[in-house]
């Protein structure tokens, strides 16, 4: 690569909000034939909001948002964020928190044991899901995520939040399949919502209850037969599939920890970025060669 035609397409980069770390990064993106897309504020906005409480027999609503909203209170996930905004005041305070990566969470309100999460985490308890897993079922169709509670041990509701797409979204993933790139969806979210999310943003491959763990596995899986993959990402437990892909792409507004590991990086939050970013790669290798 010429150092010229490097600095030429930055410049072009730079008027388009994105930033290349080296001249790797820039011949290697147009590279890529798989564009794999975390879906939690890559995809969509990741700030979320509770739209449906459903508590089983004998619990109240309220009781159940509050005692949720208190448990969820030391959790960084997004998920928690909404239930305290739709509990509002009055929360009390939570004890023995901890957190349960890709599951939930555990913690103890008004001396009572909470366990929070994703159903594989009510399985995991040995909790059965009856009513509320069908219900919960219809919700993920709808692209919401179902959060189980349970309370001493026995289930006791189950709280549905929902995360609209990224202005963006739909139109950057039309782009990048006219670019001729395949599109994936990598998720620790269920797999029936993040199929929903998928339809909703016209991705045909899913990826779904990827472990935070996993989701450098699920990019080397996307890499078999040696295509070269691109991965993009906004979160903590993105970092080490940003590391895992040939190239790395942040959402700027994310956490520090996903920009500081990526090689390109998104300077605002609109995903129209990456289509924009594989042409100007694909410009660049032109001159070059
Ligand atoms: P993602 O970033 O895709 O949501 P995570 O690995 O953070 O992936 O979480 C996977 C799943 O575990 C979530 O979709 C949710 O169902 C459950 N989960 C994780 N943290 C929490 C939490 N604080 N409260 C409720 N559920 C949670
Ligand atoms: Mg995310």
């Amino acid at each position: 690569a010429t150092p010229v035609s490097i600095m030429v397409g930055s410049g072009r980069a730079a008027q388009l909000g994105v930033l290349f770390r080296s001249g790797a990064a820039l011949e290697g993106l147009g590279e890529a034939r798989v564009v794999a897309l975390d879906k939690t504020g890559t995809v969509t906005r990741g700030v979320m909001e509770v739209t449906d409480v459903l508590p089983a027999p004998g619990f109240g609503r309220e009781e159940l948002l509050r005692l949720t909203a208190a448990a969820e209170s030391a959790s960084e996930h997004p998920l928690a964020r909404a239930i305290e905004r739709a509990a509002g005041s009055g929360v009390p305070a939570a004890s023995d928190f901890e957190a349960i990566p890709g599951y939930g969470l555990r913690a103890t309100v008004e001396g009572r044991r909470l366990e929070v999460g994703a159903a594989r985490f009510m399985e995991r308890l040995g909790l059965e899901l009856g009513d509320l897993g069908a219900q919960a079922g219809a919700l993920a169709a709808q692209a919401r995520t179902p959060v189980f509670v349970a309370v001493d041990g026995g289930l006791t509701g189950l709280i549905a939040v929902a995360d609209p797409l990224r202005e963006g979204s739909v139109r950057a993933i039309e782009e990048l399949r006219r670019q001729g790139s395949e599109v994936a969806l990598i998720t620790g979210d269920t797999r029936a919502t993040a199929e929903a999310v998928a339809a909703q943003a016209g991705i045909a491959r899913v990826l779904a209850e990827v472990l935070p763990e996993g989701k450098a596995q699920a990019v080397t899986e996307l890499q078999a037969g040696g295509q070269k993959v691109a991965f993009v990402g906004d979160g903590i437990n993105d970092a080490p599939a940003l590391a895992q892909a040939d190239v790395g792409v942040a959402i700027g507004t994310g956490t520090d920890v996903a920009v500081e590991t990526a090689d390109v990086i998104l300077m605002s939050g609109d995903l129209r970025g990456v289509p924009n970013a594989v042409a100007l790669s694909r410009a660049t290798l032109r001159n070059i060669r």
